[in-house]
């Protein structure tokens, strides 16, 4: 009951325009600030999230890939002190990557840059979001600000992030926000190579999709990344919000002993055409709304 009443919650404040952005700053979901013990999910990538707010270390022996921030300077302490917890060193993050410019997943970059002395990337889209420190985009939650970061590296579709043994492939998966970003590796787990894709976003969010005058490829927008995460081939899918890839239930039986519990090779598919469904519903529902 409790998780179902917090995954309410955070559908609500995601999806449901409320009054201005304050709001949905200020009204979030326990979950997000809740502690949860790190660990490792498969081959070299660790959660160090919030048990609401993914959160994902990839370790490699010349340094590490941090993705995403947790929500604020508090949730970025959240995520060092779990980085710790699994023996790693703050000053070995190297780059700082964001899955997409939204308080709830960069409004702790800043603290982290500041904290580790990583570099931070983004998709070339997201960049002015990220240093103006608020969202890009008619949106009827507002701007909803967060601490804005300086971006190091500004990159487009395919950009490659190499750091020792491991290769991240950025892939722009835009709608969500203009420069959504989707990161894929491939990482070796008990001897099986496996295709991880951490994707970015896919809810409307508040999004005005009829009549966006800041961001008019919105719709076209959305339409090529659901078709494009259809398409690319992912044996373990890990998103951004716990409830998107029921992370809480895949640790238990992890814990259970199930060594293959974060394996699906069709839930990224799934995940992409449920949001499309919900997408199409929504939009629907906007132009029904901007009938005379
Ligand atoms: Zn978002």
């Amino acid at each position: 009951m409790k998780r179902a009443a917090s995954v309410l919650l955070a559908v609500l404040v995601l999806a449901i325009p409320l009054a201005g952005a304050t709001a949905i700053v200020d009204n979030q979901p326990a979950s997000w600030s809740k502690p949860i013990r790190p660990y490792r999910v498969v081959g070299n990538i660790y959660y160090v999230g919030s048990e609401g707010l993914s959160a994902w270390l990839i370790s490699s022996s010349e340094g590490h890939v941090l993705l995403d921030s947790g929500a604020s300077a508090a949730g970025a302490k959240l995520i060092e002190a779990n980085i710790q917890t699994l023996g790693f060193r703050l000053s070995d993050v190297k780059v700082l990557i964001n899955t997409h410019a939204h308080f709830d997943h960069a409004g702790g970059l800043a603290q982290l840059k500041a904290d580790t002395g990583a570099k931070v990337w983004a998709s070339r889209l997201d960049e002015p979001a990220l240093e103006k420190g608020q969202h890009f985009g008619d949106n009827d939650n507002g701007l909803t600000p967060f601490p804005a970061v300086k971006v190091d590296k500004a990159f487009g579709e395919g950009q490659k992030l190499k750091l020792g043994e491991n290769l991240l492939v950025a892939h722009l998966t835009p709608g969500h926000t203009i420069g959504c970003t989707t990161w894929t590796t491939q990482v070796i787990d008990r001897g099986r190579p496996l295709n991880v894709t951490f994707n970015c976003s896919t809810s409307v969010a508040g999004n005005v999709l009829v009549g966006n005058k800041t961001y008019k490829t919105i719709v076209a927008d959305y339409r090529a990344t659901f078709a494009a995460l259809k398409a690319l081939p992912t044996d373990v899918m890990l998103p951004s919000h716990e409830e998107q890839g029921d992370l809480l239930a895949k640790r238990k039986k992890m814990l259970a002993g199930d060594i293959n519990a974060y394996i699906d090779p069709t839930e990224l598919a799934r995940y992409a055409t449920a949001s499309e469904a919900a997408f199409d519903k929504d939009l629907a529902r906007q132009q029904a709304a901007r009938q005379p």
